[in-house]
């Protein structure tokens, strides 16, 4: 068994926070040395590694306080940052390892090769990309953090970045649509967990690539392993992509 390490949850009492606070404590090599959320200071020097699902504002605000002092490590799971705000999460890796993913499920992460694949491969003179995704009524952001990964996969497939070929949301007038572009499109409803689809559609045939989130647990899972992961890293920002090894 790999040496026991003490993990802090930022957001704690939230959804995911839970969720994670069940994962950890599923592991027998892993010590929950801290638990806070909103308006609680954390003692970080109880922790070689935390665990953040809260919200933009309050990652940014860990991150920084992570860097100042060197550590803990972190996981960051949060969504909806703005640049400025990923540019501060890249800033504090300079001073502390950083797993950060719009999506911790192996699932999602297999289909951002497919859709890259697909990418390269289908001519956007002949195809649309199109990127559906489908989450609970509480969800705060959109498009969700996963939709966006799918949509850079997307460009990157073409060569392309995906804020040079990001479409506007469809809504009026929008005249035809403009070759080579990236649509988005996002549901609310209910207590749906994470529903994603990319489709490709020519005149002839479309091909969809979809993934469906069952139990929130799934992304739990994927933080702690790359917590796991990620406290023995030297500091820099990693992604999911990093951790499962497809990088190698
Ligand atoms: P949630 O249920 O609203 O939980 C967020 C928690 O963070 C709440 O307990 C909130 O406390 C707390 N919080 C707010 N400010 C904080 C601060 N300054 N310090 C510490 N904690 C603070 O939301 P959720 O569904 O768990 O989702 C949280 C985030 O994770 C969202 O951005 C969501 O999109 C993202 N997410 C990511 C993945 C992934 O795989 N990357 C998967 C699912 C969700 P209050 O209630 O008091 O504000």
């Amino acid at each position: 068994m790999s040496a026991i390490f003490h993990a802090g949850i930022s957001g704690a009492r939230g959804r995911m926070g839970r969720a994670v606070s069940a994962a950890l404590d599923a592991r027998e090599d892993v010590v929950v040395a801290a638990r806070f959320d909103r308006g609680e200071t954390p003692d970080l020097s109880l922790c070689d590694v935390v665990i953040d699902f809260s919200t933009p504002d309050a990652s940014v605000e860990l991150a920084r306080a992570c860097a100042a002092r060197g550590g803990p490590a972190l996981v960051i799971g949060s969504t909806g940052l703005t640049p400025e705000q990923e540019a501060e999460i890249l800033e504090a890796s300079g001073s502390v390892p950083i797993v950060r993913s719009g999506n911790f499920s192996l699932g999602v992460n297999i289909l951002i090769g497919l859709v890259e694949h697909a990418a390269q491969r289908l001519d956007p003179a002949d195809w649309d990309i199109e990127v559906l995704e489908a989450h609970h009524r509480r969800k705060a952001d959109a498009p969700s953090g996963t939709a966006l990964m799918l949509g850079e996969a997307a460009a990157s497939g073409r060569g392309e970045d995906l804020a040079d070929v990001r479409s506007a949301p469809y809504d009026g007038l929008t005249g035809a649509r403009q070759t080579g572009k990236i649509g988005f499109a996002s549901l609310r409803a209910g207590g749906i967990v994470g529903e994603h689809t990319v489709l490709f559609a020519s005149d002839d045939e479309t091909l969809t690539l979809s993934h469906s989130a069952i139990d929130r647990a799934l992304f739990a899972k994927g933080a702690v392993a790359a917590a796991a992961w990620v406290r023995s890293r030297k500091p820099s920002l990693y992604d999911m992509q990093d951790v499962l090894g497809f990088r190698q």
